[in-house]
């Protein structure tokens, strides 16, 4: 199996620091918390953008403070920056994250239901993203909520707009997308083109459960805060302690976890 590479979605767009203290949303705290968490294993940090008044943002100069922050307080690991349509649905402003040259950046190939919107992506906006990504060379990470984002990467792949191999996030449990079950974790990490890499991220409370799936099934995995407010025992998470907890399971079942510049070997992305 290769090594795990455990990604920590630090912020996300919905939680907010009422809900649980240890969000981290200004860049000093958000480099604070990547600092802790590659020291507890994680290597790939996918990050969202705060405005001064907490609220999500796709101020590209949020972006830019942030990434500063990051390189300073963490140089070896890899940055993910979000293009999701929460802060905003504008074209442009949604594509300049990637125009920063991050290493990694996340793509969500289809439309879906989330808590109180439409997800949209449409298939001219998809179109669009996979050209930039092409352009740029960042690497997406495809967010899948449902089968048919699949067949949208491969068709772009096809198209010459994707660059095997693909990286595939499962987010699964989040309302209106998947259930989480081994069995959907199971069907999507078969479905996806051979050579392809994997991790999962589970919504809620099924997050360390879908983390230990992934672990023994030779996927990779997502936790955070964006994604998961509370420890398996109800108490508040911090995004250190979630990682924490998946790096010791991991230990438990013999399986290493990745450095950075393992991860990037695992993904295919240039070393650092
Ligand atoms: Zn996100």
């Amino acid at each position: 199996m290769q090594k795990l590479i455990i990604t920590v979605a630090l912020t996300g767009n919905v939680p907010t620091k009422a809900m649980n203290k240890n969000l981290p949303v200004t860049a000093e705290e958000i480099a604070e918390d990547v600092r802790c968490c590659a020291d507890a294993g994680a290597s790939l940090f996918h990050v969202h953008a705060r405005d001064n008044n907490q609220k999500p943002t796709l101020d590209v100069e949020v972006y830019r403070q942030n990434v500063i922050r990051i390189e300073a307080m963490a140089p070896d690991v890899i940055v993910q920056l979000s293009t999701g349509a929460r802060a905003g649905k504008d074209w442009d402003a949604r594509v300049k994250p990637v125009q920063l040259l991050p290493e990694s950046a996340s793509f969500t190939t289809g439309s879906n239901n989330l808590p109180g919107i439409v997800y949209e992506n449409s298939p001219q906006f998809i179109e669009h993203l996979a050209g930039v990504f092409r352009e740029t060379g960042v690497k997406p990470e495809i967010e899948v909520f449902e089968p048919g984002m699949i067949n949208n990467a491969v068709f772009l792949q096809k198209k010459g707009l994707l660059k095997p191999p693909l990286h595939f996030n499962f987010v699964l449990g989040a309302p209106g997308s998947m259930p989480a079950s081994i069995k959907n974790l199971l069907f999507l990490s078969e479905s996806i083109p051979a050579g392809s890499t994997w991790t999962v991220s589970g919504i809620g409370k099924v997050e360390i459960p879908m983390a230990a799936a992934a672990i023994l099934m030779g996927g990779h995995v997502r936790v955070g805060l964006e994604d998961n407010l509370y420890m398996p025992d109800g108490s508040l998470a911090s995004n250190p302690m979630l990682v924490g907890k998946v790096a010791a399971i991991a230990r438990e079942m013999g399986r290493a976890v990745a450095a950075p510049d393992e991860a990037r070997e695992i993904l295919s992305l240039e070393p650092s």
